[in-house]
């Protein structure tokens, strides 16, 4: 939701055309401050061992008491994977080197503004612990998922596709858009390259 005070001067805040800018903004009407607002980053962790999947069962709303795979927001000063594997430490207490992630999927989420980037991560044991944000860390199976128990329900399809690859040995990257109004997903398979291939 937009705020409604100048973080500046406390001013109350209004929607105006702003010259040479392309979207109405909200400017302050006691200093004229423009108060920009761009969407929010996500990340999300989808840590493997073997053919089993790390769930977090939250301890906050919203979904409280759901599971979901490790996720949060990007903090400033972070990349992606460093937001990521942090995510992932704090929720589950699974440390994952940062230059160890994969990307996976990176989903538009254009109705809230939002847009989830998720990492790939496999561990060689199985090893976690519920941080404070979360009642529970486990490692499931897919037959194992408590697939009525999602945080968000429309994860489902998100989760049978990730086993589907996992389990065939792909590796995709998907680029994807969720909002009311459709659904839509491109993959891109992603190919070994040879080392000395390698342009970098
Ligand atoms: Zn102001």
């Amino acid at each position: 939701l937009p705020d409604r005070f100048c973080p500046k001067c406390g001013g109350e805040l209004c929607l105006r055309p702003v010259a040479g800018d392309s979207h109405d903004r909200q400017v302050c009407g006691r200093c004229s401050a423009v108060h920009y607002q761009n969407p929010r980053i996500l990340v999300t962790g989808m840590v493997t061992c073997g053919a089993r999947l790390l769930l977090c069962r939250r301890a906050q709303e919203p979904a409280l008491g759901l599971w979901t795979p490790p996720a949060g927001f990007m903090e400033l000063g972070e990349t992606l994977e460093q937001a990521a594997a942090r995510e992932t430490r704090e929720e589950s207490g699974v440390s994952i080197d940062p230059e160890q992630l994969v990307l996976y999927s990176v989903t538009n989420l254009p109705d809230i503004s939002e847009v989830y980037v998720s990492f790939r991560a496999t561990l060689a044991e199985e090893h976690c612990a519920a941080g404070p944000e979360c009642l529970e860390a486990r490692f499931f199976s897919e037959a194992a998922i408590p697939w009525a128990s999602l945080a968000y329900p429309e994860m489902a399809g998100y989760l049978r596709t990730f086993f589907r690859e996992l389990g065939a040995g792909e590796s995709w990257i998907h680029l994807s858009r969720a909002d009311q109004s459709r659904r839509t997903r491109r993959g891109y398979r992603v190919i070994a390259v040879e080392e000395s291939a390698r342009s970098y």
